[in-house]
C-alpha cells in the first residue's frame, strides 16, 4: 500500500458535495445529480453505495477519480483532493462494462493495465501469478480474452484494478451479469482485500450482494444520501421484522381477522392451510391477533420471525421517493 493511514483515518471524505451538470445553449439546462452530499469512508471498509437510478452514484465516483469535475463541496481520497494525481495513483477502479481488448490474453491484459499504471512489464510478470491465484483465475492467463466467460472478465478486470496495490479499490456493479458461483467468488476476493487493509467502495443494485458482503452502506436518491449506517443497524432501524405464520382454520376467519392489519400478505398451501406474512408493528397488536385466532378455533402450526432483508429496508427509505 502506497500511503499509510491511521486505521481511524477516512479513506474517502466527502463534505456538502454538489454536482450541477450544464447542457443546452450557453449551459442553460442544469441538472442538479449530487445535493450536498456527505460520508466517510474508513481504511478496510467495503462500503456500499446504493440508490435508484439517477440517483448519482456514477457521478459520485467520477469525482472521487478524478474523472468529472465537483460544482462545490469537498471530497477526499486519503486525505488528498480527489482526483488529484496523488490521490489517483492509490485507486484502483472497475467500471461497469469495462471492455478488455479481445486479442489480449489474460497474461498481457495485466501487462498492458499493469503499464497503464505505471509498473515495469517484468514488475507485472513478478505479480501475476499471486494475482491471478487471488482472482480464481491460475492456469488461465495464456488464453485470449474473447474466450472468457463473463465472470473469468470481470475477476481479471478485478485483478487488473488491484494490480499495484491501491489502497482503494472502487468497483461499479462488479457482478452484474456473473452467475452466482462467480459473484461467490468475487465476494470472498473483496473480503480477502479488506482483511489486508484494502478499502472497498462498491457501487451496486443487486442488494442481495450487497447485503453479503458490505458492513457499510450509503442510500442515495436524487442526488441526497438518505441513510448511512452498518447493513445491520439499518435492518434494525426499520424495525417492524415480518412475521410468519402458518395456519390451520376455516378461510373466512382467519381473512376476516388479517382484513384489518397493514402490509399482510396471505396464502394459500392446502385447503385449510395458509401462510399469513405480515409487519408487526408491536407486541400487542400481535398477541391480540393471535388470541383472535385461537378464539375462531384457528391453530397456530408454525410463528417465527423473519429478519428484515436490505431490499426491503432500502424500499422503505427510498419509498415514496422513487
Ligand atoms: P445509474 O444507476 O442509472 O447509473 P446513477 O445513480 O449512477 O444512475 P448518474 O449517472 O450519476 O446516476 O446520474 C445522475 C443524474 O445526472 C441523472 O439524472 C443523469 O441523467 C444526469 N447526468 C449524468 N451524467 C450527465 C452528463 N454528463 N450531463 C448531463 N447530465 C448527466
Amino acid at each position: 500500500m502506497g500511503v499509510a493511514v491511521n486505521s481511524s483515518d477516512a479513506v474517502i471524505e466527502v463534505t456538502d458535495l454538489t454536482k450541477v451538470y450544464r447542457s443546452g445553449l450557453f449551459g442553460s439546462k442544469k441538472l442538479k445529480a449530487l445535493d450536498g452530499v456527505s460520508l466517510k469512508v474508513q481504511r478496510g471498509q467495503i462500503y456500499g453505495l446504493l440508490g435508484p437510478n439517477g440517483a448519482g452514484k456514477t457521478t459520485l465516483i467520477k469525482i472521487l477519480l478524478g474523472i468529472c469535475r465537483k460544482t462545490a463541496g469537498h471530497a477526499t481520497v486519503l486525505g488528498q483532493p480527489a482526483g488529484s494525481r496523488s490521490a489517483r495513483q492509490e485507486i484502483g477502479y472497475l467500471p461497469e462494462n469495462h471492455r478488455i481488448p479481445r486479442h489480449l490474453t489474460g497474461d498481457t491484459a495485466l501487462e498492458y493495465y499493469g503499464s497503464l499504471s505505471g509498473l515495469s512489464v517484468s514488475e507485472v510478470r513478478k505479480r501475476r501469478p499471486k494475482l491471478l491465484e487471488l482472482v480464481g483465475l491460475t492456469g488461465r492467463g495464456r488464453e485470449r480474452v474473447s474466450g472468457y466467460s463473463k465472470g473469468m472478465l470481470q475477476r481479471l478486470g478485478l485483478a487488473q484494478a488491484i494490480i499495484h496495490n491501491p489502497s482503494l479499490v472502487v468497483l461499479d456493479e462488479p457482478t452484474d451479469g456473473v452467475d452466482p458461483v462467480g459473484r461467490k467468488e468475487i465476494r470472498e476476493v473483496l473480503k480477502n482485500l479488506a482483511t489486508q487493509g484494502t478499502t472497498i467502495f462498491l457501487n451496486s443494485h443487486l442488494l442481495q450482494e450487497i447485503e453479503l458482503v458490505c458492513e457499510n452502506v450509503a442510500i442515495l436518491t436524487k442526488g441526497k444520501v438518505r441513510r448511512t449506517g452498518s447493513v445491520r443497524q439499518l435492518k434494525q432501524e426499520l424495525g417492524d421484522a415480518p412475521v410468519l405464520l402458518q395456519l390451520e382454520g376455516a378461510e373466512s376467519e382467519i381473512r376476516r381477522i388479517v382484513a384489518g392489519l397493514s402490509q399482510v400478505g396471505i396464502r394459500k398451501s392446502g385447503e385449510r392451510l395458509f401462510e399469513v406474512e405480515w409487519r408487526v408493528t408491536s407486541q400487542k397488536t400481535l398477541d391480540g391477533v393471535i388470541d383472535q385466532l385461537r378464539a375462531a378455533d384457528v391453530s397456530i402450526w408454525r410463528m417465527a420471525r423473519r429478519e428484515l432483508t436490505l431490499e426491503e429496508a432500502f424500499l422503505s427509505i427510498v419509498g415514496g421517493q422513487d
